[in-house]
């Protein structure tokens, strides 16, 4: 097939760039490099099957695909917040032109939604009918609000034009090819603690967070977008799915977890709590293993361990 992946260049995107080039098929990589860079795909470039596009999906775009994974949107709080209103013209005009896209050749096409759906929510943990408890002017509400419009997008094209549609809901996931200065908490944790520095904890630190491995995000993704419909299916295939990891940590937690997968001896610093920032999240992961046969096969402990590997080369290759 001739897939499309946009935000290809981003941390998730180039995992799945390179899975879907391993899978056999032809990837056109396309990103306004942002948050991305050319860097996370240099081991891509030699094939013949890979194609890479600087374009903002701001903009009409017209290829030839047969399917398209729409991951273009910052993700960190960091950089979703530098630019809020370009945030909601990516969820909204970006997806407006990818689905206007899929519609004209017909190609089926997968959203990246998110957990932020849920905003702080009161339900834990989160099944994909819970509807959220989101504040739609906040801070954050430029990327709650503008995936939760991504999503009645796909919604509407699907049930107005047969648009082809998936939706995957993305609980944090970390890996390898983060950047370093992302801002998310992960990131944040390994490069303090290999530069010998305090972690930075928001808040009290008991707020909860479940991380999913990158190698296993991907998976269920792949799978969400290839499952077919049936009528037979206990779920349709274009309503929302949750793809995480169950396993939930606090912040203290989690820290003392990258303290461990980098062999220091922890120190933290206590900082502010950002606004709106969600108390507890976990997914409800039932649809997704009954849906896709799908469940996380890295545990964070080993997952940890392969990022810090990742970070220490990077760190160190930097040092003169
Ligand atoms: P990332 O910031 O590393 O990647 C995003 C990519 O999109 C970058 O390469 C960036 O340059 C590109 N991009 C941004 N705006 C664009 C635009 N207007 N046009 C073209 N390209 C654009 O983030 P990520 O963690 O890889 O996230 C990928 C997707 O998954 C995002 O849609 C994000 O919302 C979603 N998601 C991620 C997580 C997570 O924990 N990583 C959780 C939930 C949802
Ligand atoms: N966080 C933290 N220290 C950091 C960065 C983040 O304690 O250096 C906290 C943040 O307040 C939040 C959690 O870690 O409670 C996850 O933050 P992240 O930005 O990674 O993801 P999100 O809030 O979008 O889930």
């Amino acid at each position: 097939m001739r897939i499309l992946v946009t935000g290809g260049a981003g941390f998730i995107g180039s995992h799945l760039c390179e899975r879907l080039l391993g899978g056999g098929h032809e990837v056109v990589c396309l990103d306004n490099f942002f948050t991305g860079r050319r860097e996370n795909l240099y081991h891509l470039m030699d094939s013949k099957r890979f194609e890479l596009l600087r374009h903002d999906i701001i903009e009409p775009v017209l290829l030839e695909v047969d399917q398209i994974y729409n991951l273009a949107c910052p993700a960190s709080p960091v950089h979703y917040q530098y630019n809020p209103v370009k945030t909601v013209k990516t969820n909204v005009m970006g997806t407006i032109n990818m689905l206007g896209l899929a519609k004209r050749v017909r190609a089926r096409i997968l959203q990246a939604s998110t957990s932020e759906v849920y905003g702080d929510p009161h339900v834990h943990p989160q099944p994909e009918d819970y509807y959220g408890h989101v504040n739609c002017n906040g801070l954050r509400a430029c990327y709650d609000e503008g995936k939760r419009v991504a999503e009645t997008l796909m919604m509407d094209y699907h049930r107005q034009n047969r648009v082809d549609t998936r939706i995957i809901r993305i609980f944090n996931t970390y890996g390898p090819r983060m950047l370093e200065n992302d801002g998310r908490v992960v990131s944040n944790f390994i490069v303090q603690a290999l530069r010998g520095e305090e972690l930075t904890i928001y808040g009290t630190g008991e707020q909860t967070r479940s991380f999913c491995y990158v190698d296993d995000l991907v998976e269920g993704m792949v799978r969400l977008m290839n499952v077919e419909e049936g009528a037979q299916r206990e779920f349709d295939v274009h309503e929302p799915v949750n793809v995480g990891n169950p396993g939930e940590f606090t912040m203290r937690e989690l820290a003392d977890e990258v303290a461990r997968a980098a062999g220091v001896e922890v120190r933290t610093r206590f900082c502010p709590l950002p606004q709106d920032d969600p108390k507890q999240r976990r997914p409800d992961i039932t649809r997704a293993q009954r849906l896709l046969g799908w469940e996380p096969t890295v545990p964070l402990r080993e997952g940890l361990k392969r990022t810090v590997a990742y970070f220490a080369e990077r760190i160190k290759s930097r040092e003169p």
